[in-house]
């Protein structure tokens, strides 16, 4: 836990680590709707691309489903009085944000998930780093 506090910044380790939720509409990642992929901004795992990111209206990056579904952990959240399904980093365990099964198709699910969890990478661009941290099956 140490580490984590070290290596993040507040906002992001209050949100990962501690499974909290930035305020509506005031993620970095919100409206972007530029094409490339969205890393685990704990571990660099890729976790969602901008090709299943859509405007849910939420005030939260919402995507119909990650790169891949071994990627992203599901836990069931009964915190709140709401029976909710978690998403974490399958490598890292940082909380993502949440499941819901009121998407868009083909796949019916929004994934509502934090901005400050992410660290987006523009096609074309390199990544940065952080983000070469191996394979998430590795
Ligand atoms: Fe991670």
């Amino acid at each position: 836990d140490a580490e984590w506090r070290d290596m993040l910044d507040a906002e992001t380790y209050r949100v990962t680590r501690q499974a909290g939720t930035e305020r509506a509409f005031t993620g970095k990642y919100n409206s972007n709707k530029a094409d490339g992929v969205y890393y685990c901004a704990g571990c660099g795992a890729e976790l969602f691309d901008a090709e299943e990111k859509y405007d849910s209206g939420s005030g939260w990056p919402s995507f119909t489903e990650p790169v891949d579904a071994t990627h992203v952990h599901e836990v069931r959240d009964t915190s709140y009085g709401m029976i909710r399904i978690e998403t974490q980093c399958a490598r890292c365990g940082s909380h993502q944000g949440h499941v819901f099964p009121d998407g868009p198709p083909p796949t019916g699910n929004r994934y509502c998930i934090n901005s400050v969890a992410l660290s987006f990478v523009a096609e074309g661009e390199p990544l940065p780093d952080p983000l070469e941290r191996g394979d998430v099956n590795a």
